[in-house]
């Protein structure tokens, strides 16, 4: 079976491009909302397709089916829903080169980047093969005469999975192999800018024996996300997006009485302390600002350089920024376009802003030259000196390849920078100073941290998540953090029958 992004019949909103459908009962189920939305192939500038959007009766369905699914997807033994992810994580394994080319058709990020990107995902995959282990209760033995408690963990029913455009594959992977393997059936809504590679995993899930109904791609906007945050049937929502979109998903998901945790945004700060390998620093500063062209939740978007090394750090990233190859995500460029047109301009309008206030444009993005079709939504790497913290480009996401530079006199104000900042999703300090980094990691209110690297996205074992702005509720993704999100814990006092203990008694059980 090839497993290839699919088209169906085009509403008239499409015209005669194909429209991604959505994966109900384990199979395509085209649009009967007539809403559309375009996809772009953004090295070219054009729609490709179009995506479905749900109306209210396509979320009931697909609600519906997962809900369905659930009794005996939940009573199917551990040891055979972990050979089912097992057997997921082989296919992904073969074929992740397809999944790849889809990701970069839709979002525009280069081949190995997106490659990169399903491995990331992979990784909590495997930690799903072995969910079993994790999926202990406990037990203690004679808490009173005769008596143990013990405790299980029990999956919530039907889960929703809303996800960014930035990560098609990764984000989604981040939840649904710890929630399914738990013994959960998901609907997952992924962005309506890159939609395909959900429908790839749904039929990889299909291939590798998941049964109808556990995984289900709803498409959508708006409406489908509200669809779910209000729906009586599904039980806990998982959210990667924007800090606004975040705040209100969890707020509306938890008013509906759901379990939610939303991802939001982020504006992560590099420390650069005098001390420390400038060239190390450059190379890592354009690998996390301009990857991906800033597009990443974890990118470093703000260069806080302790003086005196901030003009010869900037010299360093100068120069490396003009050996970027810009273009295309297929030919083997560094870095490839913005995901929309409407993105793309935002984003440049960053350099408007920052020219206004003041601040100095080192490497300009509009003028790079570009290995691509013209009409691809193209912004080079662009680097911005002496940018003020009231600015907008400093105090915004931004979300592109924009890397801004804070010249700061001392440690201590670059972490009173930091600290004073809205999000706190991720951060680093480059230093060869051992004391300073554990000062540092101790210090800064910021929930994931690198010692000289730029972007510390834990693995899978662990747990990832922001603080402040960039996480609504308290738990994170994946690790022990997304195995306590998918299950519920219940505890079991037990005693087997001893005559010896009869009698009335209306105080609380003692000894
Ligand atoms: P977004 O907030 O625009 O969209 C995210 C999801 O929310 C999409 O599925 C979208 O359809 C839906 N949505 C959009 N507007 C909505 C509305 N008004 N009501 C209900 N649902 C709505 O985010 P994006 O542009 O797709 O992704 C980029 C953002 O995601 C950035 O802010 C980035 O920092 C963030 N992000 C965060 C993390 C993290 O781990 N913290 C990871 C990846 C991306």
């Amino acid at each position: 079976m090839t497993t290839t992004a699919s088209s169906t019949t085009p509403t008239s909103d499409a015209g005669s491009l194909p429209v991604v459908p959505h994966w109900i009962d384990g199979t395509e189920a085209p649009s009967t909302s007539c809403r559309t939305a375009p996809v772009y192939d953004p090295a070219l500038g054009v729609a490709t397709k179009h995506v479905a959007l749900a109306n209210q009766a396509e979320i009931d369905r697909a609600v519906a089916s997962a809900a369905a699914a659930f009794p005996a997807w939940r009573d199917l033994p551990l040891a055979k829903r972990q050979q089912i992810v097992f057997k997921f994580r082989e296919l992904l394994e073969a074929k992740k080169g397809e999944l790849a080319e889809i990701i970069t058709a839709e979002h525009g990020k280069v081949v190995s980047d997106a490659l990169g990107e399903i491995t990331r995902g992979q990784e909590v995959v495997e930690f799903a093969t072995g969910l079993a282990h994790h999926l202990k209760g406990e037990f203690s033995e004679q808490v009173s005469t005769g008596v143990d408690v013990y405790s299980t963990k029990q999956p919530l029913g039907v889960v929703g999975i809303i996800s960014p455009f930035n990560f098609p594959a990764m984000v989604p992977m981040w939840f649904f192999p710890i929630a399914i393997a738990a013994g959960n059936t998901v609907v997952l809504k992924p962005s309506e800018k890159d939609p395909s590679a959900a429908i790839w995993l749904a039929k990889l899930w299909k291939e590798a024996g998941l049964p109808d109904g556990v995984f289900t791609v709803l498409n959508g906007d708006k409406e489908a996300v509200d669809g779910l945050l209000t729906h009586p049937d599904v039980r806990a929502i998982s959210f990667v997006g924007s800090t606004p979109i975040a705040k209100y998903v969890y707020e509306t998901g938890t008013a509906h009485g759901k379990r939610v945790q939303a991802l939001g945004g982020a504006k992560n700060h590099m420390l650069v302390l005098p001390d420390a390998d400038l060239d190390l620093v450059a190379d890592s500063a354009i690998n996390a600002g301009f990857g991906s062209a800033g597009e990443r939740c974890m990118a470093i978007s703000v260069v806080v350089a302790v003086e005196p090394v901030a003009d010869e750090l900037i010299a360093k990233i100068a120069e490396r920024a003009a050996t970027l190859r810009i273009g295309d995500g297929r030919r083997n460029c560094d870095m490839g376009p913005l995901v929309t047109k409407v993105h793309r301009d935002k984003v440049a309008s960053y350099l408007d802003i920052a020219e206004a206030d003041g601040a100095t444009i080192v490497v300009d993005g509009r003028n790079t030259p570009i290995d691509g079709d013209p009409n691809g939504f193209w912004l080079g790497p662009t680097l911005i000196d002496n940018v003020p913290t009231t600015s907008k480009v400093y105090t915004e996401e931004i979300f592109g390849p924009v890397l801004a530079v804070v010249r700061v006199a001392s440690y201590e104000e670059g972490v009173a920078l930091i600290n004073g900042g809205a999000f706190g999703n991720g951060t680093a300090i480059f230093t060869n100073d051992g004391g300073a980094a554990r000062r540092f990691q101790n210090e800064i209110q910021v929930g994931m941290i690198g010692i000289n690297v730029p972007i510390p996205v834990p693995v899978a074992t662990f747990s990832f998540g922001g603080w402040k702005d960039s996480l609504f509720g308290d738990t994170k993704a994946h690790g022990a953090e997304g195995v306590r999100f998918f299950t519920q814990q219940k505890a079991i006092t037990s005693r087997w029958l001893d005559p010896s203990h009869g009698g009335i008694n209306l105080g609380f059980p003692q000894n």
